[in-house]
């Protein structure tokens, strides 16, 4: 009885493997390439691949491969707090440009302003896509990434600029909200949600000018820069410095919260310079 039902189970594993191979053959030979992975095979034709070795930094590979650290971290979504993890696979961009998947809502000069390059190269690098309709999904190549690392490396004239480039995100978190035209009126900030008490960093270095209650903004803290701008970050639970004090970049000024009016733990994030407010995501490293 028993060697039979052994004989049986070994013709069940026998016609299973049978069933499964030609199938897994089938997928490997077919050219059919999923959606979601039209994106990735695409921009791994412009792209290496690394392995992660003992000793590694990001601003070493990214030294090595003459790509900017910005474009490294870009193309693996890594910030620079991001742990390395010996064997872990890094895409290594080509330098000649980065992709960007194009997500609802944006336009040909959002794309440009957002990599810094001119509407008029970017449009010319992706002559086969209609700039006034991008669809989403579409893959746009981002040319001169070489003249992006260059303008990001040699000093600025003005002190504007150069803090420009050295923003931080105050948080790490989703971005619930962006600059710009809403149902409720104009958002004069980004917000970007993470838990109470994560805590918030100035985005660059500069002496607190506010801290304390204001309406709608909840808890909120000021740091003017010495450029002439300003960063306000909203809603927090608490605050950790004092009017006059000055900060690092970096340095932690507040933990999230919910005061003021706001319908989930977030930080709203403004960057200003005398009454105008501009769209921190311009300023933000990324
Ligand atoms: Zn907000």
């Amino acid at each position: 009885m028993d060697k039979r039902w052994i004989g049986s189970l070994a013709v069940c594993i026998f016609l299973l493997a049978l069933g499964a191979h030609p199938s897994v053959a089938r997928l490997s030979e077919g050219n059919f390439v999923p959606f979601s992975q039209a994106a990735n095979s695409f921009a791994d034709s412009q792209t290496k691949s690394y392995c992660i070795q003992k000793g590694d930094t990001l601003s070493k590979i990214s030294q090595r491969y003459n790509v900017s650290l910005e474009n490294l971290m870009r193309n693996n979504e890594m910030d620079e707090n991001t742990i390395l993890e010996v064997g872990h696979t890094l895409r290594i961009p080509a330098a000649r440009g980065v992709i960007h998947v194009v997500v609802p809502g944006d336009t040909i000069c959002d794309v440009a302003e957002r990599y810094r390059v001119s509407m008029e190269d970017l449009v010319a690098s992706n002559s086969d896509k209609n700039p006034d309709f991008l669809e989403v999904g579409d893959l746009l190549h981002i040319p001169n990434e070489n003249n992006i690392r260059v303008a990001q490396s040699v000093p600025e004239p003005s002190r504007s600029l150069s803090m420009t480039k050295l923003m931080k995100w105050p948080i790490v978190g989703t971005i619930s909200s962006s600059f710009g035209w809403r149902k409720a009126g104009f958002h004069h900030g980004i917000d970007i949600a993470n838990k109470i008490g994560t805590p918030i960093q100035a985005a660059a270095a500069g002496t607190v000018s506010f801290t304390g209650y204001k309406p709608v903004y909840g808890l909120t803290v000021i740091i003017d820069h010495p450029d002439g701008k300003q960063t306000l970050y909203a809603h927090a639970q608490k605050t950790y410095v004092h009017k006059g004090e000055k900060v690092n970049q970096g340095e932690t000024i507040a933990a999230v919260g919910m005061t003021g009016v706001t319908t989930g733990p977030h930080v709203h994030f403004e960057v200003r310079s005398g009454n105008k407010v501009s769209d921190p995501i311009s300023y933000l490293r990324r």
